[in-house]
């Protein structure tokens, strides 16, 4: 049976003493429990100080971004190393606000893929349609399309080190998730789509997440779905108690 996995994107909030804080929060609420795999992912400038926090515990510590070059001129970019060199497991990719507001392509999120593994990283990967692209019922070529785009030449042994979530765009920030329904369904495409290109152990082992809106109330419905395997978690991982109980929703328990 698949762990269930809950990360936090922290996105581009906080600032040093908040994301300090908010760390020790989640790293004491989760204690030693490794039922579920627990991360966090803040802003760079803010990674060593988080990792401190959460040393010794069983709390993760992700990026947000990276870059597929391991050093050089370029100015402003984080190359994979150094998130491992800071204390980083993994690291988000592909998320839609990247390609949407950055204009991220799947080339490009699978230059960053490549090279993220490479270094040892795990990888989050993001994917999922926009609210015109699933009225006009396009949600399985989109997700095909992202799918085969940012996993090119990528083999099944690496496959263990990436954690896809489907995260449709108009779910994300907006205060409406997906359905149950929706997400699971999503899933099972995403998965059957695994499992035709690298077999069936492989799809199996491979962690789903949902992404969207996901908050204490509606967590436990989602997760309970056969093929969501916990979620990536926006908004509602700014507040420990929030994410604390979405954490708890991940393990069956009453989520407040
Ligand atoms: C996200 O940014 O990945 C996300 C899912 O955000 P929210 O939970 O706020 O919708």
């Amino acid at each position: 049976m698949r762990k269930k996995f809950v990360a936090g994107n922290w996105k581009m909030f906080t600032h040093a003493a908040a994301a300090r804080q908010l760390a020790s929060a989640v790293a004491h609420g989760l204690g030693n429990d490794k039922r579920v795999s627990v991360a966090v992912c803040p802003p760079f400038p803010y990674l060593s100080a988080v990792a401190e926090a959460l040393k010794g515990g069983s709390v993760a510590l992700g990026a947000q971004n990276c870059y597929h070059e391991k050093e050089g001129a370029f100015t402003g970019e984080v190359s994979p190393a150094m998130l491992v060199d800071v204390g980083c497991r993994y690291v988000i990719l592909g998320h839609s606000e990247r390609r949407q507001k950055l204009g991220e392509s799947d080339a490009f999120i699978n230059r960053k893929v490549h090279a993220a593994l490479a270094a040892g990283l795990e990888v989050i990967l993001c994917l999922g349609e926009t609210l015109e692209e699933r009225q006009s019922h396009r949600t399985e070529t989109v997700l095909e399309t992202q799918l085969n785009g940012s996993l090119a030449g990528i083999e099944a042994n690496s496959l263990r080190r990436v954690v896809l979530a489907y995260e449709p765009v108009w779910a994300i920030g907006t205060g409406q998730n997906a359905t149950p329904q929706q997400a699971q369904d999503a899933h099972a495409f995403l998965r059957g789509k695994i499992r035709a290109r690298f077999g069936e152990e492989t799809a199996s082992a491979l962690p789903i997440q949902y992404g969207g809106s996901v908050k204490p109330d509606n967590a436990a419905i989602l997760f309970a779905q056969p093929d969501v395997d916990g979620g990536l978690i926006g908004g509602a991982s700014l507040n420990a108690d929030s994410f604390l109980a979405i954490v708890r929703a991940a393990l069956g328990e009453p989520a407040a």
